[in-house]
């Protein structure tokens, strides 16, 4: 490289050189973590960024499970039609099929790295029945503890393997480009890093809003450098809400209680003690019909009713509520939903490439459109660790970037220079997406949106305007019906923010 090359790169850089790597995975959930450690073991140096400790992602609070067809009376093509009938005639059939078909062998893989799933006294795996499912599917871990047992077991394998270098508490503030490609990024307390490709692992977006059930760093900062980098979004109105979080009670708001909790046949009732929806509906149905009910009886809550559970099959369910003062063994739970996970994101092919060469989205942040309309419980860990396990693969097939090829960088839009992490979500952007972009929407508060200050609350209420219709997870009071001519259509956000609808099969 000439020196004139190398002072221009270095000066790019802010003066540092850049410490080049195979590969860099930003995100140390369950997506990021088993990327990083598939790409490890095909012999590739990996650097892997997450702002937060290891073990301390969204991944880490999963209370279900991962759902995978292993029962011999269950098969990938049920999983596959369970997964379509939840999705509302929008899942992208290619990349359920991938999820179901791929399931079951990441599961042995994890079995095989020594994660420990609960089994019965002759070593056969126990497996949960959720809403939506037709067959008992989900693989649990310490009854409701699955993602803290996950997180811990691949967090400590990742941390052995030498190959891995991982830079803990460093915020991804931006992308590098050199030719059209992603080869690298920029971390607040980090080197500058090259590699050939780049995989955001950064989960999902569901903490702008003001009730959610996700931990406050789920803001979408990978969707908003995807984005500034060039990369395509998609369907950023699709947000599931979990029917059943805490609400009322002082510490544990939002709290989410796992599914599989009505799939060992907890019930749910109205104010007056009426029994109201099928608890084991698919969420959408369940999110609705609460949000109905409450709404009929002016209530603010609608009651779990957990007593003739044993507490010792949840016990962190049961040890968080009697923490906060409430005994589930005898009292009724207050719940009502709460914005859970973001289908939409940055928008993938079935081997996580996004529409920017050298840029990889998997787990919550990534868009493949095989949830449609509506998630089926339990299919996202399945699809961290199937979609992870691509990405690895296909991002090491890419061209390792010419040292001398002139670096651009690429700043989120809401971040300047001085302050390149993504500011918080004020108080007012979380309670507009809330109150315009929530279980109900319509035309007049999501205009309302389009003002907000905050780009990708801006960019949810455009897709929400966009999609006049009501299907799965958006449901709009003004369009009550789904549109037959939107079916398997998707929001494609470009580059320059235009919107575009497509089929996707
Ligand atoms: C309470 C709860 C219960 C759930 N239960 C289940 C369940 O039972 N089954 C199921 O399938 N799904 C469940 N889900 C959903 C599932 O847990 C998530 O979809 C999944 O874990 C997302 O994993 P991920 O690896 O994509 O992202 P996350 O686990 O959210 O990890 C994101 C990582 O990216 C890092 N990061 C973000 N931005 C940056 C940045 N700019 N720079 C550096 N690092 C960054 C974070 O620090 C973190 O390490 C649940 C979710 C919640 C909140």
């Amino acid at each position: 490289m000439s020196g004139r090359r190398r002072h221009e790169q270095r000066a790019a850089l802010g003066g540092e050189e850049p410490a080049d790597f195979d590969l860099a995975v930003v995100g140390a959930g369950a997506a990021g973590l088993y990327s990083a450690l598939c790409a490890a073991r095909a012999g590739a140096r990996v650097a892997l960024i997450s702002a937060t400790p290891l073990a301390q992602a969204a991944s880490y609070w999963a209370q279900g499970g991962l759902a995978a067809a292993v029962a011999p009376a269950d098969s990938p093509a049920r999983h596959l039609a369970d997964t379509e009938r939840a999705g509302r005639g929008a899942v992208r059939s290619s990349a359920a099929r991938v999820l179901v078909e791929e399931a079951p062998e990441r599961l042995r893989d994890l079995l095989a790295l020594g994660v420990r799933f609960d089994a019965d006294e002759h070593g056969e795996l126990l497996l949960g029945l959720e809403g939506g499912h037709s067959a008992h599917r989900i693989v649990h871990a310490g009854g409701s503890a699955t993602g803290r047992r996950l997180l811990r077991a691949l967090s400590a394998i990742v941390v052995q393997r030498e190959q891995i270098a991982i830079f803990e508490g460093a915020y991804a503030a931006e992308l590098l480009l050199a030719e059209g490609r992603c080869v690298g990024l920029r971390a607040t307390g980090a080197p500058p890093i090259r590699a050939r490709a780049l995989i955001l692992a950064t989960g999902g977006a569901a903490a702008l809003w003001s009730r959610t059930t996700n931990p406050p760093g789920s803001l979408g900062s990978g969707m908003m450098l995807a984005a500034a980098a060039g990369a395509e979004l998609a369907d950023l109105e699709l947000v599931q809400f979990h029917p059943t979080a805490v609400c009322g009670l002082p510490g544990r708001e939002g709290f989410l209680i796992t599914e599989a909790i009505r799939g060992e046949g907890a019930t749910l009732h109205d104010a007056h003690g009426e029994r109201f929806v099928d608890e084991l509906a698919p969420r959408d149905e369940v999110s609705i019909a609460i949000v109905r009910r409450m709404a009929e009886q002016r209530s603010a809550a609608v009651y779990l009713d957990m007593r003739a559970l044993d507490p010792a099959r949840f016990p962190n369910v049961f040890s968080a509520l009697s923490e906060a003062g409430l005994d589930p063994a005898r009292q009724l739970v207050p719940v009502a939903p709460a914005a859970h996970y973001t289908i939409g994101g940055i928008r993938t092919d079935l081997d996580g490439r996004t529409t920017l060469p050298g840029l990889f989205a998997i787990g919550e942040c990534s868009c493949t459109g095989l949830h449609g309309a509506n998630r089926l419980a339990s299919n996202s860990l399945s699809e961290c660790f199937v979609f992870g396990a691509r990405a690895a693969k296909a991002a090491l097939d890419e061209p390792i970037p010419g040292p001398s090829a002139p670096l651009q960088r690429a700043l989120a839009p809401a971040a300047s220079p001085s302050a390149p992490q993504m500011p918080a979500p004020s108080a007012a952007t979380r309670a507009a997406l809330w109150r315009h972009a929530g279980v109900q929407r319509q035309a007049e508060g999501l205009k309302q949106l389009l003002k907000d200050e905050h780009p990708l609350a801006r960019l949810v209420a455009r897709c929400a305007l966009a999609r006049a219709e009501s299907r799965g997870v958006h449901q709009r009071l003004d369009h009550p019906r789904s549109d037959p001519q939107l079916d398997r259509r998707h929001i494609c956000v470009a580059a320059d923010q235009q919107l575009r609808w497509e089929r996707w099969e």
